[in-house]
């Protein structure tokens, strides 16, 4: 059984791995890299002939897991994209979004290259289009948690959820290779204990090769039973200081999250009043899905919507729909919240928010997400004294605050529980989709606490493994 490493390597973006056995040939996630000094990953063919592959199981609707799915199709997959019901629902409205994003941005910079006479670093046109992505959808076919579904060749694949977001999932591949039978799973995107909306991450007792993100392996999160106070404490200083918090926000859990908790801020006064703008198209959709997929809810948030007290709908709550309401949110009189994608501000309506209060130094710059390295939004958060927003270089001013515990990824101690969980100690462990020093980290605590053998595999890396 061979095991490569296309993405999510000494990286946080980009997940993709692909297994090959008995001839069968299996793509796990297909992400798009996000972080720039790897942005031309995008560009490159898939190493191996996407006409060849047989499947791609997905773990979760997040561009960085799903985002390259329409380039692969292009490239020429024609086999089946399995995955939960709900992430299929998330999936159509991300891609849809990436690939307008994609066209808008490649438009706006040839503009922009055009005005200023000069050539970009990369191309001018989109990755891939909407045509793509509508030639992608007819190929996802829905598994249902904790079923066991032949793939063919002796190889079957149990999606596990995930507690990450909405349908998100574990992969676990058995596989019968050479007479021996191995067990592999991917661990997508693990999610915290006790989150809103989402059911706890599933456990493995068992498996031979573990593929295991590491995005917050080196880190815990303030206390997730804190995030609402904390919330609150900035929403009303940034009200008394006259400025407006912007929440550059991911579309999916994160955006219905805050919506969450800021319900419950409004309906318990703990704010004063002020308009709260979503002020983002997927996030719409999504909050959508999120209401006609109430069985991948857990049981708390399912009473919470039986008992009329949607989180979805409050007073002051704008879900902006056009363009034109997005615009009209910058006269608005009076604090405000907006929400607004992307959550690490490489495109999106978010950037148009920001070039307008990164500036005033009474308004608040909120991060509720993780910012990869060399993003504008890590570039924000280390307080950059300028930074380069829709091709102006502007001052940072606002004041810029961060609450981690709305993260929907395990930190360091849930990372530990999930490990905890197995049994015995894999053949071999693969710490993946981290940045390369808390990778590293990461690795090197397992080793040294539970002796386990573990990798750290680079972009493109090969294992054949028995
Ligand atoms: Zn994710």
């Amino acid at each position: 059984m061979k095991l490569a490493f296309f993405g999510a390597a000494r990286q946080v973006t980009g997940s993709c791995y692909y297994v090959e056995t008995n001839g069968l040939k299996v793509v796990v996630d297909g992400g798009l890299h996000q972080e720039r000094p790897f942005l031309e990953r995008n560009w490159a063919p898939l190493p191996v002939p996407a006409r060849d592959l047989d499947v791609i199981l997905l773990t979760h609707a997040h561009l960085d897991h799903s985002g390259l799915l329409p380039k692969i199709v292009r490239e020429g997959f024609s086999g089946t994209i399995l995955t939960t019901a709900a992430t299929a629902d998330i999936l159509a409205i991300a891609l849809m979004d990436s690939a307008k994003i994609q066209e808008e941005d490649a438009a706006f910079k040839k503009k922009r290259h055009q005005k200023e006479g000069r050539t970009g670093r990369h191309p001018e046109v989109p990755l891939y289009t909407t045509e793509d992505v509508q030639a992608t959808m007819p190929l996802v076919e829905e598994a249902a948690y904790e079923e066991s579904l032949s793939l063919g060749r002796g190889v079957t694949v149990r999606f596990r959820d995930a507690g990450h977001i909405l349908g998100s999932a574990m992969v676990e591949l058995r596989v019968s290779d050479n007479g021996n039978l191995r067990t592999v799973v991917f661990s997508g995107d693990i999610g915290q204990w006790d989150m809103p909306f989402v059911n706890d991450p599933s456990v493995f007792e068992r498996a031979d090769y573990v593929v295991m993100e590491s995005t917050y392996g080196d880190r815990d999160h303030e206390d997730p039973g804190r995030v609402e106070e904390l919330l609150g404490g900035v929403i009303r200083d940034t009200a008394q200081a006259g400025g407006n918090v912007v929440i550059p926000t991911f579309a999916i859990e994160r955006a219905q999250d805050l919506m969450f908790h800021l319900s419950r801020l409004v309906r318990t006064k703990a704010i004063p009043p002020m308009s709260v703008y979503l002020d983002s198209p997927m996030a719409r959709e999504v909050t959508e899905a999120f209401e006609r997929h109430d069985e991948f809810l857990d049981e708390e948030a399912r009473k919470l919507f039986a008992s009329g007290e949607n989180p979805f709908r409050f007073p002051g709550l704008v879900i902006v729909r056009t363009p034109e309401e997005s615009k009209a949110i910058n006269t608005a009189r009076g604090p405000t919240v907006i929400m607004a994608g992307s959550g690490m501000c490489t495109g999106g309506r978010i950037k148009h928010h920001l070039a307008l209060n990164i500036a005033r130094p009474e308004s608040t710059i909120l991060f509720v997400g993780y910012q990869a390295r060399d993003t504008l939004g890590r570039q924000i958060l280390e307080k950059a004294p300028q930074v380069r927003i829709l091709g102006q270089l502007l001052p940072v001013r606002a004041r810029v605050a961060k609450i981690n515990g709305f993260s929907a990824h395990a930190d360091r101690k849930a990372l530990a529980r999930w490990l905890d969980a197995y049994r015995t100690p894999p053949r071999r462990l693969f710490v993946t989709h981290g940045d390369a020093d808390v990778a590293r980290n990461m690795a090197e605590r397992i080793r040294r606490e539970r002796r386990w053998t573990v990798e750290v595999p680079e972009y493109l890396e090969v294992w054949d493994l028995d």
